[in-house]
């Protein structure tokens, strides 16, 4: 998924309102019909529509056409590996109308806006990173200082997947990629704010909108691009102590690998990517920290040939003293966030192990026919609002809040 900073010019200050009106509706409407577009951007009759066309065509926004369906849900079963169709139930809810769904570059593009009207971005340079679940771009800011826009993808590899398993997920609605996306943003702007305060070597946080995260440029290479070290001993001690730190301070990194580790010129690593941090009181917490520690000792192993008898064990070396992750949460992004973002990266990792079994059934992009009652009947089922549909319109708008706050 390029980024597409030329949109950002050629946009006016309609295609704006109206592109705004599909995030709007899309709080709560998977497809946000044409008409909500029209009503909520409310341009003259009609304006709207070519707009839209417009909008579709630069790809900020994807039309959903028919879509007189009725959701019915394929569930993994776990005991048979295999998945099965729930019928539609009353529960399933029928949209009417053609509508759209803000796309990926859509949602950029609000959330680039976002940060030049703020100053933090200016420019937009070259993607220096494609992680599974994120893009890494350069850009600067007004003064020309160069900065780090990193933009979340959760759900691009396998959404079918988690749609098919948001049973599991127990949050049918909210699984969405914005949605998602969105939290796991929060999530790293709120962990790199607090670990910076408290002076561990991490990017400074500069600006959050969206699913999008301005950060500090790290002049420095991943540990990953790295042969040879003045130091090895000092470096994986270095690296072990700031293990048994963030322990201390109630946190663990969760994927503390050499991707992550960034080492500057003169030998300091830097730590990156907080989107899955955990507390030092999560049920797993053992497990996580001692996969952090066994990540370390196998690379330095590997590619040092360096092996040491020390190393942390949980517990022993991470009583804690201090309780960021209790900061983290008073901060904005709280323990029901993190658990909702938790519970979908559960499910990735599952998912990652069953892909094979279901994705077999045709490609990604084929989500309208994927949500396409073959039998669908002509039965005209009023649009209505769910109970669940209201109930996270009203956690958005709290969640809007809290990006402000966690901000402040
Ligand atoms: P992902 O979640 O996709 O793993 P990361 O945050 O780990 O994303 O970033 C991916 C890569 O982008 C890193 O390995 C690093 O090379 C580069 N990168 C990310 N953030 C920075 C930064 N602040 N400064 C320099 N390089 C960065
Ligand atoms: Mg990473």
């Amino acid at each position: 998924m390029k980024l597409d900073a030329k949109a950002l010019r050629y946009l006016s200050a309609e295609d704006f309102r109206v592109l705004t009106a599909v995030e709007m509706g899309s709080k709560n409407h998977e497809v946000v019909p044409t008409s909500l577009i029209a009503q909520i951007s409310q341009l003259r009759h009609g304006g709207s529509h070519k707009i839209l066309g417009d909008l579709a065509k630069r790809n900020l926004v994807a039309r959903v056409k028919n879509i007189k369906c009725r959701y019915r849900y394929r569930c993994f079963d776990p005991l048979n590996k295999a998945s099965k169709f729930i019928p539609p139930s009353r529960n399933a809810y029928a949209y009417l109308d053609d509508g759209y769904r803000l796309t990926y570059g859509g949602y950029d593009y609000l959330a680039l806006k976002t940060f030049a009207r703020r100053g933090s971005v200016y420019s937009v340079g070259n993607q220096i990173g494609v992680g599974k679940e994120s893009d890494i771009y350069i850009v600067a800011n007004e003064e020309d200082q160069q900065l780090v826009l990193k933009l979340q993808r959760l759900g691009r590899v396998s959404f079918r997947t988690i749609k098919s398993k948001r049973d599991y997920l127990q949050k049918r609605k909210s699984a969405s990629w914005m949605y998602m996306s969105r939290l796991a943003a929060m999530k790293e702007y709120a962990f790199m704010k607090v670990l910076h305060e408290n002076g561990f070597p991490v990017p400074t946080p500069i600006d959050l909108s969206r699913h999008c995260v301005v950060m500090e440029l790290i002049d420095a290479f991943p540990l990953r691009q790295v042969d040879e070290v003045k130091n090895v001993g000092k470096l994986y001690s270095d690296l072990m102590d700031m293990i048994v730190r963030l322990a201390r301070y109630g946190l663990i990194h969760g994927d503390f690998n050499e991707f992550n580790i960034l080492i500057r010129d003169n030998g300091d690593p830097v730590l990156i990517d907080f989107p899955q941090m955990v507390s030092t009181s999560h049920a797993n917490a053992e497990f996580y920290f001692n996969r952090d520690v066994e990540c370390i000792r196998v690379f330095f192993k590997r590619r040092f040939g360096y092996e040491s008898v020390l190393y942390p064990k949980f517990g022993l070396d991470s009583n804690r003293e201090f309780d960021l992750d209790v900061q983290v949460a008073a901060s904005g992004f709280s323990k029901k966030l993190q658990e909702e973002l938790e519970a979908y990266q559960a499910v990735i990792e599952q998912a990652e192990d069953l892909t094979e079994e279901i994705d077999d059934e045709g490609a990604e992009e084929d989500r309208e026919e994927e949500d396409v009652d073959e039998d669908e009947s002509e039965d005209e089922t009023e649009e209505t609002e769910t109970s669940d549909e209201v109930k996270l319109q009203e956690h958005d708008s709290q969640t809007d809040a809290l990006v402000d706050d966690i901000k402040a």
